[in-house]
């Protein structure tokens, strides 16, 4: 296959991303990344750049609390994403002096780092002939190749991938690759403006659309939950999620299924409603009921903290929870 249209069209139609620019360093590579690995890039780019501001370094990143770092992520969801890059951040400079790795067993040691990231951070950064396969690569190749393999077969496609880079620049093929399963080769492809048309199979036998083959997904599951604003003295009733759960290191208010009832050592004086809040994570959609209580005596409760309200702007939230406070401040 002659692959230089594809080049040739990345290098004049590629976005100007921030992560793209120079210095592309290996630790710019690896928080573009994964901040990417769920969220769209024009979402990421602000979130990157506050990032660089806060953390420039490595060391920096690796000196923050997991707060900080909580707090910094906060909004782009999926927060395990978080507090292994945090965690990681302590292994590079406990154990490679401060400096990113290029060996992809050192690499993979890192806590979060999966065989795109590490395939991303040797190619765009270390200039390697290393295969990064993404969702976009896979549609790519499977469209392409005319491939009738479903789309988490990544081994596979990662082989695929690996065996078609060009020996010369290979990092800017692999870019390229990414880049046109992002603009041109998406969910409904361009293929008139396609650079690869000529030579795709897919689109030649107009299968294009039915490739890759999807994986069956899980089915939704619905939760309705009641939440308690429970208030006294300027204080507010919070818990913060136990790292290693859903949500874990973020703050939340107190809140059951429906059905369940409260479990307070004091009772709760009703005093408003709050809008409902719908928001969906993994494979679930929720609907928030929150109500504001107030309480005669404060009493602690195992697990939970009386969090001043001039705090509760600077903590980390849940994304469903930080729209009840935003419904709560105004
Ligand atoms: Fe994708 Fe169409 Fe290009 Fe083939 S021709 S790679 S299906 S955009």
């Amino acid at each position: 296959m002659d692959f230089l249209p594809l080049k040739n069209w990345f290098l004049a139609e590629k976005r100007d991303l921030p992560w793209r620019r120079d210095p592309v360093t290996p630790y710019r590579v690896w928080i573009s990344e994964v901040m990417l690995q769920q969220t769209q890039a024009s979402v990421v780019v602000d979130y990157f750049e506050r990032w660089m501001q806060k953390f420039p370094t490595v060391e920096a990143l690796a000196e923050a609390s997991l707060e900080e770092v909580v707090k910094a992520w906060e909004g782009l969801g999926y927060y395990a994403r978080a507090r292994c890059v945090h965690a990681a951040s302590k292994k590079i400079v406990a154990e490679f002096g401060g400096s990113i790795p290029s060996h992809p067993e050192s690499l993979r040691s890192l806590k979060g780092l999966g065989p795109y990231t590490v395939g991303a951070i040797r190619s765009f950064a270390f200039k390697e002939r290393a295969a990064a396969v993404d969702g976009n690569v896979v549609r790519v190749l499977a469209r392409l190749l005319s491939l009738e393999k479903r789309s988490d077969q990544r081994p596979f496609f990662q082989q695929v991938m690996q065996e078609l880079l060009p020996e010369e620049e290979a990092w800017i093929y692999m870019e390229a690759f990414i880049e046109l399963g992002a603009q041109i080769c998406t969910k409904n492809p361009q293929c008139g403006i396609c650079p690869l048309q000529n030579q795709c199979l897919g689109y030649k036998e107009g299968k294009a659309l039915l490739l890759p083959l999807k994986k069956p997904s899980p089915p939704t599951t619905y939760l309705q939950r009641r939440v308690a604003i429970i208030v006294h003295e300027k204080r507010v009733l919070l818990k913060r999620v136990e790292v290693g759960k859903v949500m874990g290191g973020l703050y939340e208010f107190p809140y059951v299924e429906e059905g369940e009832e409260w479990n307070f050592p004091f009772s709760l004086q009703w005093s408003r409603d709050l809008t409902q809040v719908k928001h969906s994570f993994t494979r679930y959609l929720v609907t928030l009921y929150p109500a504001v209580y107030k309480i005669e005596k404060k009493e602690e409760v195992q697990g939970f903290e009386w969090r001043p309200f001039s705090e509760l702007q600077d903590l980390p939230f849940s994304s469903g929870h930080r729209r009840i406070l935003k419904g709560l401040m105004t």
